[in-house]
């Protein structure tokens, strides 16, 4: 990670507080209709985490992921502005949108898993928290959304799981330590 500059502290610090108003607020807006992690995979996913994510995470599918408006000016690592309408999900804290322009296409108990990851970051490090690593990991590299580290756990994560899904690890514990090892 190479150093922020004061510049680059002050677009931080502003989207931070943006991102972090725009979670609390999509978050309570899909909430109340949003359901359990479904059967049959909660069966599959339940055993790799040990604490409350799995009680606490609902689900909601929309027909796609609206841009925030407070992103427009913002470009990624190519030079295009973030495109929030092309991801299958987003997680705001306890609470996970789902796209229907990809649900088609993408191996849904994986994608499941993935956002069940980010609500336990979200346990561990608060809605602030959360998303402070998520700009800064953002920012710090080149704005290439595979190298944020929150993103680089939940896809390094996601992955043991695709390939010993019966043997089966504490994600909460993974991810402490990860988060531990970068503090
Ligand atoms: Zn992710």
């Amino acid at each position: 990670m190479f150093r922020i500059s004061h510049r680059a502290t002050a677009l931080i610090d502003d989207l931070v507080e943006k991102a972090v108003e725009w979670v609390d607020s999509q978050r309570d807006a899909h909430r109340a209709s949003a359901f359990p992690l479904p059967e049959p995979e909660r069966t599959l996913i339940a055993p790799f985490f040990t604490g409350k994510t799995v009680s606490q995470v609902r689900f909601r599918h929309i027909p796609e992921i609206e841009n925030p408006a407070f992103l427009g000016f913002v470009e990624d690592s190519d030079g295009r502005p973030l495109d929030f309408s092309q991801m299958a999900g987003i997680t705001f804290n306890d609470t996970v949108v789902l796209s229907d322009a990809y649900f088609e296409e993408t191996d849904l108990v994986s994608l499941l898993f993935h956002e069940c990851v980010h609500v336990a970051q979200y346990q561990q490090l608060g809605v602030e928290g959360f998303m402070r690593s998520y700009v800064e990991g953002w920012v710090s590299n080149g704005m290439d959304y595979f190298a944020i580290p929150l993103e680089r756990d939940a896809y390094d994560l996601e992955r043991q799981f695709r390939a010993a899904p019966n043997r089966p690890f504490s994600v909460e514990g993974a991810i402490a330590l990860r988060l531990k090892s970068r503090a």
